[in-house]
């Protein structure tokens, strides 16, 4: 069935209403403009005239990457700002440049389960990816298994082509090479490498030579997805995300690694069309993964992933923390070497207490 009309779709065939994680949203200072509690709230507090429901936001507050309030304060702030509402989880601020870890230690020490993951944003920091001021975080996510969102962007020509020459510092070929060195943790390019056309097939490609190479843990989310047309990058990732077309894919379906967010409130989701630009971002995906041929026998699974259980799994599963005990079969084959330590210690002194004896005779 073609969907040409979201709400006469609806009318002709009840379907499951769905439930929304957005998994990129922000208060704080931004373009100077402030934005609070209340900006976020018309999206959580009411049903969207799709009938869909937000039934969280994972907020990050910009005053921290700005550095206008330090890493300690700026998210203790926003914790206290959203304590009181379920509709909220929170991945703390960091900056690298020039913040300190010892103010993140801090934070999840004295709360330490009420934030979801780090956020970071070289752009508005200037701080290259490959500067080392990033990798006391990226140990500290890593030790504590806390997934990281990135800012993510692709330098482009006018004409939507990647442009070669230079190269952005938040391109997602930078986000990969700091995530190979933390393999096993979570890193989400946010914006799916903003910019527009070639940008969103760059992050896709980066995405998926990751998943063959098993080298990094990479995510994407599809806030700031070309505007004009970012159902169809956002199709393109899901079908190259499950090796569809590819005859090589022996990776099952990555799919997972998507998700929903907006980027909300700033830019577009504000004003009096928040609403409904946000419900149109929300319905033109739909309605792209209902009509897509390759997508349609499974389309209801692959829209409840990509808006509600992918980001549900990530960022508000609790996790196991990794531990430094040895796996059984390591230890089992330790064992056998201590043995044949023990075995070759043993013999070596019998043959030398046999010569000995022998000499002395
Ligand atoms: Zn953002």
């Amino acid at each position: 069935m073609k969907v040409d009309n979201w709400e006469h779709y609806y009318s002709v065939r009840p379907v499951f209403m769905g439930k929304i994680i957005d998994s990129h949203a922000h208060i704080g200072r931004h373009d100077n403009r402030n934005y609070s509690k209340s900006d976020l709230d018309i999206f959580v507090k009411s049903e969207l005239p799709n009938k869909d429901s937000v039934e969280k936001m994972i907020v990050s507050n910009l005053d921290v990457l700005h550095g206008i309030k330090d890493e300690f304060e700026g998210n203790k702030a926003a914790l206290e700002t959203f304590k009181d509402s379920k509709s909220y989880a929170l991945l703390a601020s960091c900056n690298p440049k020039d913040g300190d870890i010892s103010k993140i230690e801090k934070l999840f020490k004295e709360y330490p389960n009420d934030f979801v993951g780090l956020k970071f944003h070289s752009d508005i920091q200037q701080l290259n990816l490959a500067d080392k001021r990033y990798e006391p975080y990226m140990k500290f996510a890593s030790d504590n298994n806390l997934p990281c969102l990135f800012h993510s962007q692709v330098n482009t020509f006018q004409d939507g082509k990647v442009n070669p020459g230079v190269r952005h510092i938040s391109d997602p070929e930078s986000i990969y090479t700091l995530a190979k060195k933390y393999p096993k943790t979570p890193v989400v390019m946010a914006h799916l490498g903003a910019g527009w056309r070639e940008a969103h097939d760059k992050a896709t490609d980066i995405l998926v030579e990751s998943i063959k190479k098993g080298d990094a843990n990479l995510y994407a989310d599809v806030s700031w997805v070309d505007i004009d047309d970012a159902q169809t990058h956002i199709v393109n990732a899901i079908k190259r995300l499950k090796g569809i077309g590819d005859k090589d894919w022996t990776y099952g379906d990555q799919s997972c690694r998507l998700m929903f967010g907006t980027d909300a409130p700033l830019a577009r989701f504000q004003g009096n069309d928040a609403i409904k630009t946000y419900t149109d971002f929300i319905e033109r995906i739909k309605t792209s993964i209902r009509n897509d041929k390759d997508l349609m026998p499974e389309a209801d699974k692959i829209i409840d992933d990509l808006f509600y259980n992918n980001a549900k799994k990530l960022y508000l599963t609790k996790k196991q923390t990794p531990t430094t005990e040895q796996p059984p079969r390591s230890k089992y084959k330790a064992l056998l070497w201590a043995l044949a330590a023990a075995i070759a210690v043993i013999s070596g002194i019998t043959i030398y207490k046999s010569k000995h004896s022998d000499s002395k005779r």
